[in-house]
């Protein structure tokens, strides 16, 4: 390691030493149904949303915690995965997963790894770079992770507690918990949509942006990207650069939507407060926003731009789609896209059954359809399936009383968005989110000790002080 990282870390250690009051320990692990010390909070997922928790749980005070995630160390999330794109959107002084700590931010890391200069000299941040980064700020907080692990299912245990079944290899384990948060990622909740006229294709012909796709094998073949995001862009840019005869990118609307409402949001008063306001106003924001849909930033339309193999087709959503000798026919209200694959960027749709760790309480999810009726004009069945979260990020019951031990769950993911705004769906918002889940969940264990708090008060006889009385005040008060 450089010398400049080896004093960073120095100064992290520094800084967060200046700022840890209260020190007191204020929690007392349970004991598990193994007879085991159970966790107070295990995290599922140890990308960048998990990290910031631990972190945030840390600073609390809350240290009686582990992070559990299915990749191998450094390929969490879809940095190192499914992300095709060479630098990360959003802007580089965006700050996150440092909780506001100057000397944990990536600035202070590329500066301490590349130099001042390379970060004057920086456009956007390569999402290399950023994988990179993750890696370092959870070593160098010290992190309780444990890779190669999949929560498989979630169950209530004795004495208030959940048990998690986790598989590793291909051993099975049994861990007891306070409370789980799940900051499993963009597809925490659900599926990457594949539309339904396609669905009758042979798989082979067709995947989604997060599938792991031969882009090699692409080679002089047609491809048709569905969407008209970043990411479908990404894909198409991807395709593109691998040699693909053709690129056709179908966009739904008559117009390309180049507006980035994430970018009119990042305030304040926005991310911090969206949640406190009443039903109709969460609903009425977070429709408009996620109905935009997010915008692509100019280098990732540059980057397919420049090739003459690629078309975009606007006003062009598939209406139809069928197998022929000659591959794929997409028919649109604009003529028919032949291809020979289709890649499909059209985002995620929330379906809880499908989701193996959450089936013992997918069904008793309370949904924002089942908690608000927006007017007419406002409706959208999409966003009325994602859940209704209560205001510490826990999931709610749709029938109150058959899960009661789901206000111990708690989501931080995009499905959260619809609740509070950005939360695990960019990098903007973590220095507002993560600390309003952090005191949603040490509410949460504080509440649950309170016999427990007040015994120790009504127990409590450390004197802070010596009381010497002079000679001449003990003899008058004999
Ligand atoms: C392609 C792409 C590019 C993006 N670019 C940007 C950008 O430039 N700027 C920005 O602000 N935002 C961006 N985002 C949005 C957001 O910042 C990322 O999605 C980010 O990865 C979210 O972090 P996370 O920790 O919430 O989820 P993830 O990084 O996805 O991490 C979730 C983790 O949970 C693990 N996991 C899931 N289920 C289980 C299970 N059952 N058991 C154990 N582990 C499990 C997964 O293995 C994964 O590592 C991008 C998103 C995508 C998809």
């Amino acid at each position: 390691m450089s010398e400049a990282l080896t004093a960073l870390e120095a100064d992290v250690r520094a800084d967060l030493a200046r700022i840890a009051h209260p020190h007191a320990a204020w929690l007392e692990p349970k004991t598990g149904p193994d007879g085991k010390p159970a966790l107070d909070v295990l995290i599922i997922g140890a990308g960048q949303s998990g990290l910031a928790i631990g972190f945030g749980l840390m600073r609390s005070r809350v240290s009686n915690i582990l992070l559990l995630d299915k990749a191998e160390e450094g390929k969490e999330g879809p940095w190192l995965t499914y992300a095709r794109m060479p630098t990360l959107r959003s802007p580089k002084d965006y700050t996150g997963p440092d909780l506001d700590i100057p000397s944990l931010t990536y600035q202070s890391w590329h500066e301490a790894r590349f130099g001042k200069e390379s970060w004057q000299a920086l456009a956007l941040i390569l999402r290399e770079h950023w994988a990179e980064y993750l890696l370092w700020l959870r070593r160098t907080i010290g992190l309780p992770v444990r890779n190669g692990c999949e929560l498989q299912e979630i169950a209530p245990a004795a004495d208030g507690l959940l048990a998690a079944r986790v598989k590793r290899g291909d051993a099975v384990e049994t861990l007891y918990a306070r409370k789980i948060v799940l900051a499993t990622g963009q597809e925490g909740m659900g599926d990457w949509m594949i539309p339904e006229q396609l669905r009758d294709l042979p798989a082979s012909s067709v995947a989604s942006v997060a599938d792991d796709i031969d882009f090699e094998s692409l080679r002089g073949k047609r491809v048709a990207v569905i969407g008209a995001g970043a990411s479908a862009f990404d894909n198409a840019a991807t395709a593109l650069e691998a040699g693909a005869a053709e690129v056709h990118l179908l966009c739904r609307r008559a117009q390309i939507q180049v507006i980035q409402p994430y970018r009119w949001l990042t305030f304040r008063g926005f991310l911090r407060h969206l949640g406190d306001l009443d039903d109709a106003w969460r609903w009425r924001f977070m429709r408009k926003i996620l109905e935009m849909r997010e915008g692509f930033p100019q280098p990732t339309y540059d980057r397919c731009a420049r090739h003459a193999a690629f078309t975009l087709h606007e006003g062009a959503p598939v209406e139809a789609a069928r197998q022929t000798d000659d591959g794929v026919e997409l028919q649109t209200p604009r003529g028919v896209v032949a291809a020979d694959f289709v890649i499909c960027g059209t985002g995620i749709d929330m379906n809880f059954a499908g989701r193996g760790e959450l089936a013992k309480f997918s069904g008793n999810v309370a949904t924002w359809a089942d908690r608000y009726q927006p007017p007419e004009n406002e409706r959208n069945a999409r966003l009325g399936r994602f859940p209704y979260l209560a205001d510490d990020y826990a999931f709610t019951e749709r029938v109150p009383g058959e899960t009661p031990w789901v206000a111990d769950i708690h989501l931080f993911a995009i499905a959260s968005t619809m609740s509070f705004g950005p939360s695990g769906s960019s990098i903007n918002a973590m220095t507002t989110a993560v600390p309003k889940l952090v005191h949603g969940l040490t509410r949460g264990l504080f509440r649950a000790d309170v016999e427990r708090h007040w015994a120790s008060l009504c127990a409590y006889d450390v004197p802070q002080a010596v009381v010497t009385r002079p000679a001449r005040a003990r003899e008058q008060s004999r």
